[in-house]
């Protein structure tokens, strides 16, 4: 950057927490460039952000090189809930894969700063629990999440190799699971699933018997160890786990949203999908010794302020 503010672009910020990264960065004084190709991400998810003069989108797929200027990217285009990345296996990949590859150049040729947002489905369905980051995972590189999976294990890769032969300087966090408003409520994730069946007091499907774990982050926080993460020394590369500690069950999870929302919503029992993971917790000591980050928002305040979301959205 010569003068001014800072050039920020944001591949996939359109989507959920493209969006919330988006308006942070506007916050914070940042020229932010947001390309998206609308894939999972809405213009209403950004209709707010548009009127402002330091916000641009720019409708582009990541598979295709993209020549702009900027000082940082954050390189968030991917569909991320398996309903979404099932839907087009062979474009999950390529958008993993070539994006990363397109983004890297990119970071090359001007010179920036460059995050990715990889996930805690680089560990599979983990043997080491909490996930700690040197934990190299089990995934199953022919079954149905393979394509999200190894797309992202694969831009791990290419990430650190362009800083070992380019020296670029490179951002890897890998997110667990991550809630919060403008989720898309049919998306199929858990969170988004329970809440929009309780507030239609539908029944909740629960697949399995319920007992596999998850550990759910508000978006605010993880947002916050994104620009912790990015504001680092050039040593820091990670990849730092970013995600909520706190473990449950999502038998627990049903549970407590049909409480919250006071719904009469009963269980129904579905088949557990193929290569579900059965516990998924992260070790965040990395994150607090490197970012002096930990989550702050509880898992009741959060989900309140989703549900009150989603039960705006309904009535809109
Ligand atoms: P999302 O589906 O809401 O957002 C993804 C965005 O990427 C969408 O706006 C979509 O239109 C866009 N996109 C998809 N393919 C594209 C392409 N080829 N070119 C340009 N844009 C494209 O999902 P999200 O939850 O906001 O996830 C954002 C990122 O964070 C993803 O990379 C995802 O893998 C990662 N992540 C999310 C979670 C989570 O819990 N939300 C967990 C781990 C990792
Ligand atoms: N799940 C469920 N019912 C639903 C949606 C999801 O029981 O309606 C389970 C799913 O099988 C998984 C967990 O909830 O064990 C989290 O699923 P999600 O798709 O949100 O994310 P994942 O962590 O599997 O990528």
């Amino acid at each position: 950057m010569k003068y001014g503010r800072k050039r920020v672009l944001v591949t996939g910020g359109a989507g959920f927490l493209g969006s919330h990264l988006c308006e942070r960065l506007l916050d914070d004084g940042c020229d932010v460039l947001c390309a998206d190709n609308l894939f999972t991400g809405t213009k209403d998810n950004i209709a707010h952000l548009l009127g402002n003069p330091y916000f641009e989108l720019m409708r582009h797929d990541v598979t295709f090189p993209l020549y702009v200027e900027v000082d940082e990217i954050y390189n968030l285009a991917c569909p991320a809930s398996p309903v979404h990345y099932q839907r087009d296996p062979v474009q999950t990949t390529k958008t993993s894969v070539h994006g990363a590859i397109n983004m890297l150049g990119l970071a090359k040729r001007v010179g920036a700063k460059i995050f990715q947002a990889s996930t805690s489905e680089v560990y599979g369905d983990p043997e080491v629990h909490p996930q700690t980051e040197n934990y190299r995972g089990s995934v199953n590189p022919i079954g149905p999440r393979a394509c999200y999976d190894e797309g992202k294990r694969c831009a791990e890769t290419l990430f650190f190799d362009y800083w070992r032969q380019h020296g670029l300087r490179i951002k890897v966090a890998r997110i667990f699971n991550t809630y919060g408003p403008r989720m898309h409520p049919d998306d199929g994730r858990v969170v988004s699933n329970f809440i929009v069946q309780a507030l239609e007091g539908r029944p909740i499907t629960l697949y399995g018997d319920g007992s596999q774990t998850r550990s759910f982050c508000f978006v605010d926080d993880l947002i916050e160890g994104f620009l912790r993460l990015m504001a680092t020394g050039d040593d820091v590369t990670g990849p730092i786990n970013i995600g909520n500690p706190r473990e449950m069950t999502v038998r627990e999870l049903a549970e407590m949203v049909v409480a919250m929302v006071g719904s009469k919503s009963g269980i129904v029992f579905q088949p557990l999908p193929a290569d579900d993971p059965l516990q998924r917790r992260p070790d965040i000591t990395l994150a607090k010794e490197t970012l002096g980050w930990t989550p702050k928002v509880t898992l009741e305040e959060g989900l309140e302020r989703t549900i009150a979301y989603f039960r705006a959205r309904m009535q809109a």
